[in-house]
């Protein structure tokens, strides 16, 4: 690592629905390459990546439950489409020439290696880009959990929160147009005026262990760089 970098190990959280690009399903090749283009600068700087991917784009267990499909039944298929979006970004990845390990919560031994922390922590020593699949493994919870959860394991020093705004705001930006961005916030900040950052068992994960959240504008060229470089006016850096 150069002295360059503000963090050494970063989770980086990016939602199933961004890799949808403006159609809202399925996965847009030109994100793909976006996102792999930034992901590899900051690989290239010597940071160790680990990546948690939503499955939004595929399927959610809480639409599902709306078209007649049992909530835990759909939650499991959400969580496998986390599985092919983990497989999408590392074959891209891998066109960058980038290392990368995918490492599932439910075992599926023929495409990706079960997920098990210590060899997780390893594969990040060796520069390995790890994308975390299958969320928690568990219905009921979220890729944002999952995150965060990882995060904790793997001793990352921050959850970089990648979405299509860049950062929390004082009203949603798209409503309201004299909302502004807030640069830093607490954690208590966040409560108390009920910002929506992740959802509440992701939030107070990262609150109980100290582990910083910036949520930033994945879609901006060269931003995830910047971050990692230090500028903080990139996104909304809670602490
Ligand atoms: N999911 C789950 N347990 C987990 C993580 C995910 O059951 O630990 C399921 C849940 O149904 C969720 C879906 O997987 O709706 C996709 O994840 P998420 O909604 O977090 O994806 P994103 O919104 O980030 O695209």
């Amino acid at each position: 690592m150069t002295s360059q970098t503000k963090y050494k190990r970063i989770l980086l959280k990016l939602s199933g629905e961004a890799l949808a690009g403006p159609n809202g399903y399925n996965i847009d090749p030109v994100v793909l390459e976006q996102y792999s283009k930034e992901i590899k600068q900051v690989v290239d700087l010597g940071v160790q990546v680990a990546i948690v991917i939503g499955g939004g784009n595929i399927f959610r267990g809480v639409s599902g439950e709306r078209s007649g499909i049992d909530r835990v039944q759909g939650d499991y298929m959400g969580m496998l489409a986390t599985v092919i979006n983990a497989m999408a970004i590392q074959s891209s990845l891998e066109k960058h020439k980038l290392y990368t390990r995918v490492m599932s919560a439910i075992k599926m031994e023929q495409v990706c290696e079960p997920y098990v922390r210590r060899r997780a922590v390893r594969h990040l020593e060796k520069g390995r880009v790890v994308i975390f699949a299958a969320g928690t493994g568990n219905p009921y919870f979220t890729t944002d959990s999952t995150a965060a959860l990882r995060a904790i394991e793997v001793e990352a020093d921050v959850v970089l929160k990648g979405t299509k705004v860049d950062g929390v705001y004082t009203a949603d930006p798209m409503k309201d147009k004299t909302a502004t961005r807030y640069t830093s916030i607490t954690f208590d900040d966040v409560y108390e005026k009920k910002l929506s950052v992740m959802d509440l068992t992701a939030f107070t994960l990262c609150q109980e262990n100290n582990l910083p959240i910036i949520v930033f504008n994945m879609n901006k060229q060269g931003s995830l760089l910047k971050l990692i470089e230090g500028d903080d006016d990139q996104g909304t850096l809670i602490t």
